[in-house]
């Protein structure tokens, strides 16, 4: 009993030695004026790390998101770099001020949400630092051991890494979003970057522009598929998604038909999300579209073929043709 007692004391003797190690350097996401959601879940995958969370933002004018990321309870410093060289966020610019402030401060990890900002980023870190990026976690076992999902998950992995630093995508669905109030962190300066990018210049972009929620941090999202026939028939979707406060997702025949723009695309190679409620509307349940919902907590199938894949991960279970069905609901939803 005694002995057990001794080893449990100093196995957490030495989690809390080992959490004092660690220091994480959060890339932090934004558009300038607002963090994206995902940023608070990768606070929260780092905070679960353990020891000193610091947050890396960089951009044009992003004084307010400066204001707002302060506040992120569990995150002790920013580190700000706000110049026009960070016009568009370009990976190729912001990878020299990851590695001259990793050479200033030595943090054991450096996470990114697993999004198209991380994923541009993080692997031209990890390849310049040599060291094996550990992509798209969705648990922390231990600050080196961590689980991510394989074959478009249906499998799950648990890896370790060996390397000095650490550099980890984070599955922004997998962890809870960090308070936003209680927080007081410090600001400074971030270091120089270490080399100048002359590789590439941000041009202009086109943006989509949308008062619907943001598809991966909605509560509910309806996805339409190649049953929808047309991009016209989105309509459907949209006024019920509008009455339901939902975001609208599709999946990725719908996208390479033309339906709707390959942001909404759900799956393996678009969003991954997990609302409260997932709706889909005409959609099969291709493994790589499931791969980017099935962790939703409540799915919603609407399907004409009852022997449709997506019945098999559904909760509820309507075989209707969808024409009939969709604007039955929205008069439920009305009245
Ligand atoms: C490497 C790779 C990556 C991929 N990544 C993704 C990804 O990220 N996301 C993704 O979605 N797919 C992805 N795919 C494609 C995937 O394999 C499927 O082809 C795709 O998901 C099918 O889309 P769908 O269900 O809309 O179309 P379909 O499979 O054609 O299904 C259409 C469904 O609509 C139903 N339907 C038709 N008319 C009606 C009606 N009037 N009323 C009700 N139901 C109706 C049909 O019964 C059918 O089940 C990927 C494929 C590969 C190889």
């Amino acid at each position: 009993m005694l002995a057990r007692q001794l080893i449990n004391g100093v196995r957490s003797k030495n989690l809390c030695l080992s959490q004092r190690f660690q220091s994480t350097l959060v890339i932090a996401e934004h558009d300038n004026e607002k963090l994206t959601p995902v940023t608070l879940n990768t606070v929260t995958a780092a905070n679960k790390i353990g020891g000193d969370v610091s947050l890396l933002v960089t951009g044009t004018n992003c004084a307010k998101v400066v204001e707002e990321a302060s506040k992120i309870s569990g995150v002790s410093k920013i580190l700000l770099a706000d110049n026009e060289a960070f016009k568009g966020f370009l990976p190729e610019a912001i990878t020299p001020l990851v590695l001259s402030t990793q050479k200033q401060f030595s943090f054991s990890h450096i996470l990114a949400g697993a999004t198209a900002f991380g994923k541009g980023l993080l692997p031209r870190v990890a390849a310049k630092l040599d060291v094996s990026p550990v992509s798209d976690i969705i648990e922390v076992k231990t600050a080196d051991t961590f689980v991510r999902t394989i074959y478009a998950g249906n499998a799950i992995q648990t890896v370790k890494s060996n390397d000095t630093v650490k550099v980890v995508s984070v599955r922004g669905t997998a962890f809870e979003a960090a308070d936003t109030t209680g927080g007081s962190a410090s600001t400074e300066d971030a270091p120089a970057p270490s080399d100048e990018n002359t590789l590439s210049s941000f041009v202009g972009q086109e943006l989509s522009k949308s008062d619907r929620p943001e598809l991966t941090s909605a509560k509910a999202v309806i996805s339409g598929g190649r049953g929808m026939k047309n991009g016209e028939n989105f309509k459907m979707l949209y006024d019920l998604a509008d009455k339901m406060n939902a975001a609208v997702g599709a999946s990725r025949a719908a996208v390479d038909a033309g339906f709707v723009p390959n942001d909404m695309q759900v799956g393996q190679t678009g969003k991954i999300v997990a609302p409260d409620l997932y709706v889909a509307v005409g959609i099969s349940g291709a493994i790589q579209h499931l791969a980017g919902m099935k962790d939703s907590k409540v799915i919603v199938a609407i399907n004409k073929d009852p022997e449709a894949p997506i019945f098999q991960v559904a909760d509820y279970g309507l075989v209707a043709d969808l024409f009939k069905a969709i604007p039955e609901m929205d008069a439920a939803v009305s009245s």
